[in-house]
């Protein structure tokens, strides 16, 4: 992972969901665990100023895996990820509000191919990793590679961290999931059907159609 600098955007969408569900004070916790105490007082801006890099991102949402477990780090990252498709709707209207005029036009299977196209964009340019989309009979699959959402759990899990059992980039499975309801109008269940912190060798997305 080069040192790109993800926007205080992101993190101020995790933040929040971390305080939320877990209270200032677990907030405040995680804060110095990943020597990011500095946020404490300061919390992050909602727009695209450059924040932490994305190796600082990764091991931030691995030390929220350990720190709140499997199940309680699911929560985070799935309304994280919710939350944060919305706010990139909001910070990037023209991309957007052009596609949603253009997919009132079009049959269901091309707005889900369009709007992951933009999520593809996104993604790409956001974290400087390739994401891919293929089209296969019944669903999409959207991969990422050297995903940064397992990334540094994946390297933890490997050296004697804790033990992963099941995916965890749920924050990429609640982003394609959110962002899809949004183009079609309906929900498409999303899944993540490979996952690097698994010793797969990609993190694999099967959106439905
Ligand atoms: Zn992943």
């Amino acid at each position: 992972m080069e040192e790109r600098r993800i926007p205080n955007l992101l993190l101020h969408v995790v933040f929040q969901q971390v305080s939320d569900l877990m209270g200032e004070k677990s907030l405040a916790m995680l804060l110095r665990q990943s020597s990011l105490s500095t946020y404490i007082d300061n919390p992050p801006s909602a727009d695209e100023s450059p924040a932490i890099t994305v190796q600082e991102y990764s091991s931030l949402l691995a030390q929220i895996y350990e720190l709140f477990g499997p199940r309680g780090s699911r929560a985070i990252f799935a309304q994280g990820g919710r939350k944060g498709g919305q706010e990139l709707r909001r910070l990037h209207p023209t991309r957007y509000n052009l596609a949603g005029a253009a997919l009132k036009l079009l049959p269901e299977n091309k707005r889900i191919e369009l709007i992951l196209q933009k999520v593809e964009e996104e993604g790409t340019a956001l974290y400087g990793n390739p994401h891919h989309l293929r089209e296969e009979d019944d669903a999409f699959y959207m991969e990422i590679h050297a995903c940064p959402y397992c990334a540094e759990i994946a390297r933890r899990a490997r050296e004697g961290g804790p033990d992963v059992s099941h995916p965890v980039c749920h924050i990429a499975t609640a982003v394609y999931q959110e962002m899809v309801e949004w183009g079609t109008g309906h929900s498409h269940p999303v899944q993540e059907t490979a996952c690097i912190a698994l010793g797969d060798p990609v993190c694999v997305f099967r959106v439905a159609k």
